[in-house]
Order: C-alpha cells, then sequence, then structure tokens
C-alpha cells in the first residue's frame, strides 16, 4: 500500500542546483494551516513513518504539531532541512521524471519557518537523544536538545503573524479546523498503511489505524453508512498498473466531486479527468447533477506520473493518459453493474432531479391536504408537511411543471405525472430540504437540554463541522465528541416546535 516500498535509505539533505530548481513548478505552497499540515504530514509518510499524530490549536492558526516515528533528522542536518531547496529527495533527477517520494522541492519547511514561530525536533536513528532547531520567521533563533522517541516532531505556531495581510485572508478557526480535517482525510485515503491522528483544542477529532485494505480505511472517513452500500474495484490498467478501490452504490451520491477521494501511487490528487471517467463509467445510473463517492487507487510505473504540474502537487500529469481513462471508466462500470441492485436501464435506481437555477416565479406548487405524510428525517416521526412549499424548496428547477401527484412508491418515492414526463421525488431528500430551508429562515433556533445524553455517529468531517459557530448558531448542539467519532448529544434544537438533532448532518448532507 505504501509507494514507497523498496525506496533506499535516507539520503543526506542537500541544495539543489540552480537547473534543477528551475525546473521546478514554482509557486506558494502555504495558504493557510491545511496546507501547512499537508506539506508536514507528507514529510512524515516520506520519512517512513507507521503513525502520524497531528494536533492543532485554534484551527492551526495558533498552533500546529505534526509528530512522526519516522527516520528524522540527524542535527546536524536541521538548519537545511528549514533551507530553501534543500532536499534529500532529489537525487540530481528531473522532477519530472519517476519521484517515488510525495515531497521533492525542498520548499515546505522553509515556507512554513518564514512565516511563523517554529520549531523542528527530531531524533534520528542511531541517535540517543532529539535534537531540535528553533526559527523565528525564517531567521534561526536557537538550537536545543530534548529526549524524545525516534522520529521528528515540528511545532508550528502563529502561522503568518510576521504577514496580517495573508491573515485576514484566513476563516475562521472552525473552518480552518474543517479544512484540515479535509486534507487529513485525503491523505489517509492516500496512504492508510500509516495510523493518523487529530487532535483540535486537546480533544481527539479521529484516530484512523493504520490499514492494509482500502474498504476500512474509506469506511473510516466515509462512515459505516458507506460501506453498507458500496462496491470494490480490483482491475489493471494497461499496460502495468492496476486500480483498486471502493466506490459508493448509486444510492450515494453527493452535488461535487468531493467525496471522490483520489490517488495515484500513494498520493492525494484532485484530478477532472479522473472524475469525470468515474461519471462516465456511473451514467444512467446518477443523476447529471451528481457525483459518485469513494476511494480510487490507481497504480502506474513512476515515470508514467509527472508529478511536478503544480506547487501543491495535487495535481499530476499521465503520459498518455487515454488509455488509463478509458480502463478508469470501463472497470468501474464494469463493477458497478456486477453487483446487485443495478441494471443497465436507469429506472428505477437513478432518481431524476429537478434542474438547477431557475425563477421562483415559475413554482406552480401543488398541494397535497389528503396526500402521503412526508417521513420527517429529523425526529424519525411521520409528521404531515406543507408540500406546496417542500416542493418549492426542492425544486431549485427552471423548468418547473404542474406536478400531478400520481402515487408513492415503496413509502420512499413520490411519481408525479409533469405532462410529458414522470417524475419521481425523494421524499425523504424533499423533506431534509424543507426542514433545512425553514432553519436557515429562522437563522436561530431555540435549544433545550436532554436529561439523558444521547449517542450519534459522526465522522470526522460531521464532528468538525458540529464545532462550527454556525452551527452553534443555527442548530441544537451536539456536545463532548468522545472517541471514535462518537458524540454525546446534549441538547436538541427546536425549529416551529419540532425537535431538529440531526440538522447539522443534514446541512452536511446537503451542501457538502
Ligand atoms: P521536501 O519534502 O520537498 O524534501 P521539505 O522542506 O518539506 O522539502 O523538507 C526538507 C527536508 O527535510 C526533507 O527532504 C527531509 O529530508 C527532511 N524532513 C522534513 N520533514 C521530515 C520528517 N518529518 N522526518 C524526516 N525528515 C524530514
Ligand atoms: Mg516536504
Amino acid at each position: 500500500m505504501k509507494p514507497f516500498d523498496g525506496a533506499p535509505p535516507r539520503r543526506p539533505i542537500r541544495r539543489l542546483d540552480d537547473a534543477t530548481i528551475s525546473r521546478i513548478a514554482a509557486g506558494e505552497v502555504v495558504e493557510r494551516p491545511a496546507s501547512a499540515v499537508k506539506e508536514l504530514v507528507e514529510n512524515a509518510v516520506d520519512a517512513g513513518a507507521t503513525r502520524i499524530d497531528v494536533r492543532l490549536e485554534g484551527g492551526g492558526l495558533e498552533r500546529i504539531e505534526v509528530a512522526d516515528d519516522g527516520v528524522g533528522i540527524p542535527p546536524e542536518e536541521l538548519e537545511l532541512a528549514v533551507a530553501r531547496h534543500a532536499t534529500s529527495k532529489l537525487d540530481g533527477s528531473d522532477p519530472a521524471e519517476g519521484v517515488t517520494t510525495l515531497g521533492f522541492r525542498g520548499e515546505a519547511l522553509a515556507s512554513i519557518a518564514a512565516v511563523a514561530r517554529f520549531r523542528l525536533l527530531s531524533r534520528a536513528e542511531g541517535r540517543e537523544i532529539g535534537s531540535g532547531i528553533s526559527v523565528v520567521g525564517g531567521t534561526l533563533a536557537g538550537r536545543f536538545d530534548a529526549p524524545r522517541a525516534p522520529g521528528t516532531t515540528v511545532e508550528v505556531q502563529e502561522l503568518f503573524f510576521a504577514t496580517p495581510a495573508r491573515r485576514k485572508f484566513l476563516k475562521a478557526p472552525a473552518a480552518e479546523q474543517a479544512a484540515v480535517v479535509d486534507v487529513l482525510d485525503a491523505l489517509y485515503l492516500a496512504t492508510p498503511s500509516v495510523a493518523l491522528s487529530l487532535t483540535a483544542e486537546g480533544r481527539e477529532v479521529f484516530r484512523y489505524p493504520a490499514s492494509g485494505r482500502l474498504r476500512d480505511a474509506a469506511g473510516r472517513v466515509l462512515g459505516p453508512a458507506f460501506l453498507a452500500d458500496a462496491f470494490l474495484v480490483d482491475a489493471p490498467l494497461p499496460p502495468s498498473g492496476r486500480l483498486r478501490g471502493v466506490l459508493g452504490r448509486p444510492t450515494q451520491h453527493r452535488p461535487n466531486g468531493s467525496g471522490l477521494y483520489l490517488a495515484i501511487n500513494g498520493r492525494s490528487i484532485r484530478s477532472r479527468p479522473i472524475l469525470q471517467a468515474v461519471r462516465l463509467a456511473f451514467q444512467d445510473h446518477l443523476p447529471r447533477t451528481r457525483f459518485p463517492v469513494g476511494l480510487l487507487h490507481l497504480e502506474l510505473p513512476t515515470e508514467r506520473v509527472d508529478v511536478n504540474v503544480h506547487p501543491t502537487k495535487t495535481e499530476v500529469r499521465i503520459a498518455r493518459d487515454r488509455e488509463v481513462l478509458d480502463a478508469v471508466r470501463v472497470e468501474v462500470r464494469r463493477a458497478l453493474q456486477s453487483g446487485p441492485g443495478v441494471a443497465e436501464a436507469p429506472f428505477p435506481v437513478a432518481l431524476r432531479e429537478f434542474p438547477e437555477a431557475g425563477t421562483p416565479e415559475a413554482i406552480r406548487p401543488f398541494s397535497l391536504a389528503a396526500g402521503p405524510a412526508l417521513h420527517d428525517a429529523a425526529v424519525g416521526a411521520q409528521t404531515t408537511l406543507d408540500v406546496g412549499s417542500a416542493f418549492v424548496a426542492v425544486a431549485a428547477g427552471a423548468h418547473r411543471p404542474a406536478l400531478r401527484l400520481v402515487g408513492s412508491l415503496f413509502d420512499l418515492y413520490w411519481i408525479a405525472d409533469a405532462g410529458t414526463d414522470l417524475w419521481i421525488l425523494d421524499q425523504h431528500a424533499a423533506s431534509e430540504r424543507l426542514l433545512f430551508d425553514r432553519l436557515r429562515a429562522t437563522g436561530r433556533i431555540g435549544r433545550q437540554e436532554l436529561v439523558v445524553p444521547r449517542t450519534v455517529e459522526l465522522t470526522a468531517r460531521q464532528d468538525a463541522a458540529e464545532d462550527s459557530q454556525d452551527h452553534e448558531q443555527h442548530t441544537g448542539s451536539l456536545e463532548h465528541a468522545q472517541a471514535d467519532g462518537r458524540a454525546a448529544e446534549q441538547r436538541l434544537g427546536r425549529v416551529a416546535g419540532r425537535a431538529v438533532h440531526r440538522i447539522a448532518l443534514l446541512r452536511l448532507h446537503l451542501e457538502d
């Protein structure tokens, strides 16, 4: 699973020559706490760590700490580690060819140390004690020794303290923390063989175990519900690569590509062409506006993957990508259709969605006074809702025909006659949308304490969102997260007299 198995032992850090420097994609790598965390965790993975622990204060704006059990840095190389264009990872080779480490630019530590109060403590192999340096705003401020298990700890305090202009563009701590969670989720899913934990304000946000199975790792990040309705992909990629992963069945989808985690050779990447290939594989099974969810690992010969495209290394270029993309599409589709419940024909799995955008005036709500009840997602009870407004809330469509309700199917869907079209509406989604819009319109909601706290399962992303101020303000509150993604719920929010303890999760579901 680790991309670097068989990599040679650690090489000394050295400065790159000018010719190599000029060939490296230039640009800013540290824009916010999440980008610093990404670089630091990648360094730990490159150092062969088996576990990495990240700690944040103030969403990473006050303090970031990344500790690993990797090979460490010898004391005489500490200063070089924070020097610009100094790396142990490029061996005079062209960065465009065959990079087998996540880093190679030799710039991350220098960039971070230049804009923060920075400490690097490391105990290299064969040393008795840890040695450290502190750097303030890019200037060496001190050396120290301290006991430490083998490995490295990087501490970043007051990121951008010297550049107030940059600080201005940062978001609130909760939003920065959510961005860190996103980055760490992606990194873990790219190299799940390395255990990864996040602690924020002294409270554990998640602890992902080292895992040899993509399926288990995906379950950790995407939640058990994801695995319950997912299928595996394992197929060759021409000429000598492999495609492996786990994807949600068409019942699971998102409004954008953020739920599809991609990795090439253990590197977390974003790739429109690959995303597009996966979407094509789901064609006929997902509405056009929705995106698949899951994790895909591509293993390709390193010389076919150019990682020197973008300074943050999140985009790569694949040589002769056409055959790879075609294979991804074909193999994902094959895997999808070989499982149960997905026929070639779109009906009944694909739910037709309301088209995007349009004017509210065009809406002609239908009334459903005596019709079937909407399933109330928030409280798990049957409640009759005003369907006219539910329809308005759900249908953000350009063409909103008058709908005539024909019936309901499996207690899940409404079937409606729209003139020349048949519409199938997901009652559950409509109900969630209605609740969500009402909540948003109200702005603020009341609260009610619970006598006995209830336990709810949260993924790390949800948990991070629970912490946001926005959430405090607009919803009831889930308090006191416990280990392993559970939170004890101590208060309920109330909207229009109804309990809405899951509203924050709904919001994530609708907006993520
Ligand atoms: P790069 O990763 O591109 O080489 P960095 O600035 O991120 O550049 O790191 C510079 C060097 O410091 C690395 O090449 C590596 O030798 C060393 N280093 C950084 N972080 C660690 C770590 N956690 N463990 C061991 N060595 C590290
Ligand atoms: Mg690096």
